[in-house]
């Protein structure tokens, strides 16, 4: 059985790593690196293998820097089948099709040419989706998924071959308000983990910090406008949202949705709602929230003056529905922007929390925002180092571990925590 790390290892997009065995070839994961130019450009490096010689993928969730790659590998001849869980296969259709069109409509994109949306649709046809802890047979090898936390669907991943070998997926929070905890790690005589806060712990209390956000819209009259990412955090907040008002009915204020990606994604949350911790919540406040779909309802929105609440996606203000809203409210200083979630270097949102305010989107469109932004670490859908080590502690000190999935610094911090902590045999993944 030999290893081979392809992406993920210099920093936490682009996951991919090769299983090998003398009976097969099997992917786990198959993701886009995305962020600032020289990353996307990784994208474009050869592949180490030919897609046509993979049997199959396990893909752990349905995040892009995760299932990106796959419909490259599509039109490169892999014909394999693609293994998760049932919602994770919705998510990744939802999420692999977004990206087709993006880089379909946009003719100086990048990674143009890159795949199209027909390859989505032969790769949505080679899924098998399968339950958490339900083991099937694989080549020889037996495969369960196991609940990983993080978003709907995520999992890690348990290989019985030879040897065990064990691949942690991204890791969710303990605490998250509508997913359950990540199971814990199970014995295995190789792990492969993510690392993306090996070095800190999470600051910040999310419930409090959501509620000052609508205090402070409905007391001042404000626009409120949430920047959000399409799957799990706008789920999340919707939910917050619903059930604050749930709790405090003297409080409410008007609250929309704009996104179709978003809609999208509530359908599949709503469709496996009995995977959340509080599935009648769910399914009330995605029944009830009200969306902004057609033409109409965005004149009549736009002369809103508040008090109003809007969350739109981009989650980093890379693109999308919140350009409007941004160029609508630019000059209203009432407005407030709210960043809940990591904003990658080079993108709108990450220059917007380091206090610029002249920001233009990938058209070259210029916006001046006068309104305040606000911007939150505590929303995040990561397990923090606590809850990693946590995750690891029923496994034996002698595993050999891999770290892979965070900055260079989150990585070593981490090892050198999990050396303090008797963990005998630490390695960074390295690619080949
Ligand atoms: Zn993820």
């Amino acid at each position: 059985m030999k290893i081979k790390f392809i992406g993920a290892t210099e920093d936490v997009t682009g996951s991919m790593t090769l299983l090998e065995t003398p009976a097969c070839k099997i992917l786990i994961d198959c993701g886009l690196y995305q962020g600032i130019p020289s990353v996307v450009k990784k994208n474009l490096r050869p592949l180490p293998f030919n897609p046509k010689e993979i049997n199959a993928i396990i893909l752990t969730h349905a995040h892009l820097d995760h299932c990106g790659h796959i419909p490259r590998l599509v039109k490169l001849g892999f014909r394999g089948n693609i293994y998760s869980t049932k919602a994770t296969l919705k998510l990744a259709h939802l999420i692999m099709n977004d990206s087709a069109h993006i880089l379909e409509k946009n003719e100086h994109h990048l990674l143009q040419d890159f795949y199209e949306p027909e390859d989505v649709v032969i790769a949505t046809s080679l899924f098998k989706a399968k339950k958490h802890h339900e083991p099937f047979s694989l080549l020889g090898m037996e495969i369960t998924f196991l609940p990983a936390g993080h978003i709907l669907g995520a999992s890690s991943v348990h290989i019985k071959g030879e040897k065990s070998i064990t691949f942690s997926g991204d890791l969710g929070r303990s605490d998250d308000p509508i997913i359950f905890p990540p199971e814990k790690c199970p014995m295995t005589d190789i792990l492969v983990m993510e690392s993306t806060y090996g070095g800190k712990n999470r600051n910040g209390d999310l419930e409090k910090e959501l509620k000052d956000f609508l205090n402070k819209i409905r007391t001042n009259s404000k626009i409120g406008i949430i920047a959000s990412f399409a799957v799990a955090r706008s789920q999340m907040l919707i939910t917050l949202i619903h059930d604050y008002y749930l709790s405090h009915p003297e409080e409410k204020i008007r609250l929309v949705i704009d996104g179709p990606m978003m809609t999208e994604a509530n359908k599949i949350y709503r469709e496996f709602k009995d995977y959340t911790k509080h599935p009648q919540n769910l399914e009330a406040a995605l029944n009830e929230v009200e969306i902004i779909e057609h033409i109409r309802e965005w004149q009549s929105i736009k002369k809103n003056e508040g008090p109003l609440i809007v969350i739109t996606s981009s989650g980093m203000v890379a693109g999308g529905r919140i350009w409007r809203y941004l160029e609508n409210w630019q000059d209203d200083t009432n407005a407030c922007l709210f960043l809940p979630g990591y904003q990658a270097e080079g993108t709108a949102g990450r220059a917007l929390k380091e206090g610029e305010r002249t920001i233009h989107d990938e058209q070259g469109k210029i916006i001046k925002w006068s309104g305040e932004v606000i911007s939150s670490e505590a929303f995040s859908s990561h397990a923090d180092q606590n809850e990693l080590v946590s995750w690891i502690s029923e496994i034996d000190k002698k595993t050999q571990i891999y770290l892979n999935h965070g900055e260079v610094e989150a990585k070593i911090k981490f090892k050198e925590l999990l050396i303090s902590l008797g963990y005998q045999n630490v390695l960074i993944a390295e690619a080949e």
